[in-house]
């Protein structure tokens, strides 16, 4: 896809309510998104895809939603107040601001083939201006406030740059609560914050996201065997829920480059405009986790085995996904541009049409109502049907424009269905439902509608 496509989404997902730049009317606020009407029905729609799968679904995995804000200790003991840094370096002319190492992988591609050593930072411009570089400096991504009215060190907190840690401090509680036994799983959603270096690329990197993560913990010793059947279960997400396979691929990260507590990471890799870029992380974060919270509570985080009487720390398994990430991966995949329409009985034909091709299970809106008439009885029945349908599903009701607008208007964001309530119907008490993605249309029986749109839908 272009580049120009990019451009497009993020201007169609303003135009029709998906995605709005933060603090708008102020001019905007650096990097910060509020999802619209469409938008935020769409990220719903994900996250309960992913706690169907991950957590409904499974009877080894169950949920959580722990403060953002958690005791200072717990980033001591996760090594976030120490490692996670990102090397910053400054432009000396311009001003702007870069991530030493995107900077380095960047000259690296281009020196490809033509320098044999390996880049030095000496070698490296500001990409904006040509200007010299500072140093560079390490620069914590976590963001500080203080809890309660004095601002002083003592009273220091951070928001929390991963949802995983929540995890881990509640494993003694939730798996006594829940009597869970190893292998099992602990999966939780919510936002995390960081203040990224370099923030863009629309709402792949933002300073506030939210997480999909699952921690599984496991007997050592059979934590690889798990972590494939995690790695598999990324791809399948996606590809189950109408992502082209060709776009996803895995990317297996060099052991010398794992984070202090992986044993083995695989990122699943999408194919965005710019180019594949991360999506989902799955890591062996080993027993690292548990045995620092233990060490830093002084409280025992292993696990007895009952049956056997072995105790051990458990190794965790991590699939972690950005909410806010998939979506924007599921929006890319979805949308189609067809030059020049995609029928030419409607007014509206040779235009440029946009049809998002998602997922019924997605879909922010799973059917629209459109009356052929803005009068009686069509109205009356029209409303009825709407009644009716949006007890069980988000459905519009459209009755302005002709038909072939208001059809284009639903294939731009994506609804599966259009229910047309026309001058037969008072008559034969029959509707014509018509698919987006095929334009099929089929004559369908009003009493019949919310099972047909059931089993079609799928949800
Ligand atoms: P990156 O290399 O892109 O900075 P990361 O390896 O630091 O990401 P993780 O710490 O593994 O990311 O976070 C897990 C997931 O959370 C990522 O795969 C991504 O989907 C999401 N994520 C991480 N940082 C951001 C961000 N700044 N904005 C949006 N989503 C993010």
């Amino acid at each position: 896809m272009a580049e120009k496509s990019m451009e497009r989404i993020v201007s169609l997902c303003k135009r029709r309510g998906f995605i709005f730049p933060g603090s708008d009317i102020y001019g905007g606020l650096g990097s910060t998104y509020d999802y619209g009407p469409l938008g935020v029905l769409l990220k719903n729609n994900v996250r309960n895809a992913w706690w169907k799968a991950v957590v409904q679904k499974r009877d080894d995995v169950v949920g959580l939603d722990s403060a953002i804000l958690m005791h200072p200790r717990t980033w001591e003991a996760s090594g976030h107040l120490q490692g996670f840094t990102d090397p910053l370096v400054d432009c000396k002319s311009c001003r702007k601001r870069f991530r030493a190492d995107h900077l380095l992988e960047a000259r690296s591609a281009e020196m490809k083939g033509l320098k044999e050593e390996p880049v030095d930072m000496r070698d490296v411009r500001c990409p904006a201006c040509g200007g010299e570089l500072t140093d560079i400096r390490q620069f914590n991504l976590m963001f500080k406030t203080f809890m309660g009215p004095v601002e002083e060190d003592a009273n220091t907190v951070y928001l929390r740059p991963e949802t995983a840690q929540g995890i881990f401090v509640n494993f003694n509680l939730v798996r006594e609560s829940s009597r869970m036994k190893v292998p099992f799983g602990i999966a939780q959603v919510g936002k995390a914050f960081r203040n990224e270096i370099t923030p863009g690329n629309f709402t792949f990197r933002t300073r506030e996201f939210e997480q999909m993560e699952l921690e599984y913990f496991v007997k050592p010793g059979t934590d690889e065997e798990s972590f494939e059947g995690w790695k598999a279960f990324m791809m399948e997400f996606f590809t189950g829920l109408g992502g082209k396979a060709d776009n996803f691929r895995y990317y297996e990260h060099p052991k010398e480059d794992l984070s202090h507590y992986s044993k083995r990471t695989v990122d699943l890799e999408y194919l965005f405009p710019w180019g594949w870029s991360e999506l989902w992380g799955c890591a062996n974060r080993t027993d690292f986790d548990l045995k620092r919270h233990g060490e830093f509570s002084g409280q025992d985080l292993s696990y007895l085995n009952q049956e056997t009487g072995e105790r051990y720390v458990p190794y965790v398994i991590e699939p972690s996904l950005g909410l806010d990430r998939a979506t924007l991966a599921f929006l890319v995949d979805a949308y189609d541009e067809i030059d020049g329409g995609r029928t030419t009985t409607t007014e509206s034909a040779k235009e440029e049409e946009t049809v998002l091709r998602l997922h019924p299970s997605l879909a922010p809106i799973k059917a629209a109502i459109l009356p052929l008439s803005k009068k009686e009885p069509l109205l009356g029945m029209a409303r009825e049907i709407y009644g009716k349908l949006s007890d069980r599903w988000f459905v519009q009701y459209d009755q302005s424009g002709s038909v072939g607008r208001r059809y284009r208007r639903q294939d731009e964001i994506g609804t599966p269905f259009c229910v047309t309530v026309d001058f037969e119907t008072p008559d034969d008490g029959k509707v014509t439902v018509r698919e987006r993605d095929t334009m099929a249309q089929e004559r369908v029986p009003i009493v019949d509608l919310e099972g047909y749109l059931a089993g079609r839908l799928g949800c």
